[in-house]
């Protein structure tokens, strides 16, 4: 299947072209077609299946069938969770849109309002917003929503997790009841297919991934170890290893707080990502990260939700999240695009019944180890095997019969998971050996 026969317009295709992309993602090929058909879409994919084209394609294409109108209003509108996915989707509909004349903006809270409301009164046709700071400019009267005929709902589960079901029924109440609508959600719970039901009409369901699986191609293994011993740990892994990129999860912002600190205290250049820290500061964590000037970003996972990062090659979990699918999420991060990567979990005794629901939502077992030097002091080293650490960052994962070697981001080669990008030479930055 091509790009073209899902039937895209000229201007999309060479914005694909462009970009390297050579076929479509299961998801872009299931859900293009449909919503070019006008119907309304459930869509079952998380973020790294190529889902937010699957969406904005279609979506452009279908504003451009209309010329834009003298005073331009608001035709589209792509809810999503957080800041980050936001900026991200935004930044994905204007290299999509390039070469069609179409405006697109994003707004969101935690920077002030006045650029926003500017842009605002320009005039513009796709509009990218969080929940929270769209009803605050919407009660003041900055923003219509009269014309919107196209509704994208992104991450969809995340926002009921995040408590904004309120806030999305009154914003359905502000748009026309004819209007065309997508949903994408990682996980399909009851609360998801309720919330489909109230506003889907006869809707079509897509999905990329089989419910709560996780990338083929990501590596996942468990060191146990006492909980006091993990930021030496996590040191002495990222140190030998001589890992750059490395994306770890904290349950706690407290907590992300004091491990950055730690590493940095290490010397391994380190930024913490949260909800507490103002926009500006996770912004430029982000992009020092992506710049490679800062080797490990310690993350939350509702500040994680929608972050970008391309060709992420590892994945620690600090702490083990209680909820399995954030898990799944988590681990999202790497293996990305058709890379590889490894997930690791550092996994103290009291956290063994999170292994448990995890290896239940994956339907599979995590494999067990122990780095030696760190053996836990406290409960059962359950399937646990002494594992000596490689010098190098050799990571010799016993059983996977894989070896990768800590410069190489791309140790599955030319294999994907879901699609193919033409080999390009600035997406890694990183050398390969
Ligand atoms: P998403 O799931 O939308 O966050 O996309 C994940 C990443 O895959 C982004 O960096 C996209 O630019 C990239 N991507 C999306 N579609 C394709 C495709 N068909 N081929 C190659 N890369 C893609």
């Amino acid at each position: 299947m091509t790009f073209k026969e899902l039937g895209l317009s000229d201007a999309l295709l060479k914005a694909v072209e462009e970009l390297g992309y050579v076929t479509p993602s299961p998801i872009q090929e299931k859900a293009i077609p449909r919503v070019l058909e006008g119907k309304d879409v459930l869509a079952s994919a998380q973020t790294g299946t190529g889902k937010t084209a699957g969406f904005a394609m279609p979506m452009i294409q279908l504003l451009t069938k209309e010329p834009p109108r003298s005073k331009r209003v608001i035709r589209a509108l792509v809810l999503t969770p957080t800041r980050e996915l936001a900026a991200q989707v935004l930044a994905d509909i204007e290299t999509y849109s390039k070469h069609i004349d179409l405006r697109s903006m994003v707004i969101f809270g935690g920077v002030k309002q006045s650029s926003q409301v500017n842009k605002l009164r320009n005039g513009i046709d796709i509009l990218v917003a969080t929940p929270g700071r769209l009803m605050d400019l919407q009660n003041q009267g900055f923003i219509s929503l009269r014309d919107v005929e196209f509704l994208v709902l992104d991450e969809a589960d995340r926002m009921l997790d995040m408590g904004f079901l309120r806030d999305i029924k009154k914003i359905m109440g502000m748009m026309p009841a004819k209007r065309q609508n997508l949903l994408f959600s990682a996980t399909f719970s009851r609360e998801i297919r309720t919330l489909a039901n109230g506003i889907l009409t006869n809707p079509v369901t897509v999905e990329a991934t089989p419910e709560n699986t996780t990338a083929e191609l990501v590596d996942q293994f468990i060191y146990r170890c006492d909980a006091k011993r993990k930021t030496e740990l996590i040191t002495k892994l990222i140190w030998d290893g001589n890992w750059h990129q490395v994306l770890v999860f904290t349950r706690t912002k407290h907590g992300a707080n004091r491990l950055t600190e730690k590493l940095n205290k290490a010397k391994i250049t380190a930024a913490a990502i949260h909800g507490n820290k103002s926009q500006n500061a996770r912004t430029k964590a982000l992009s020092e990260f992506k710049d490679k000037k800062v080797s490990v970003l310690v993350a939350t996972d509702i500040a994680a939700r929608g972050l970008d990062i391309p060709l992420l090659p590892y994945v620690i979990n600090f702490e083990l999240p209680n909820v399995p699918e954030d898990y799944v999420h988590r681990i999202g991060r790497t293996g990305r695009a058709g890379a590889s990567g490894q997930a690791i979990s550092l996994v103290s005794a009291d956290e063994e019944e999170y292994v448990r629901g995890i290896e239940k939502v994956l339907g599979m077992r995590l494999e067990g180890t122990v780095i030696e030097g760190f053996e836990p002091t406290k409960g059962p080293v359950e399937g646990g095997k002494k594992r000596e650490q490689g010098r190098g960052g050799n990571n010799n994962r016993g059983g996977g019969g894989q070896n990768r070697n800590s410069g190489n981001r791309n140790g599955g080669g030319g294999n994907s998971r879901n699609f193919r990008r033409k080999p390009n030479n600035n997406s890694g930055g990183g050398s390969s050996d």
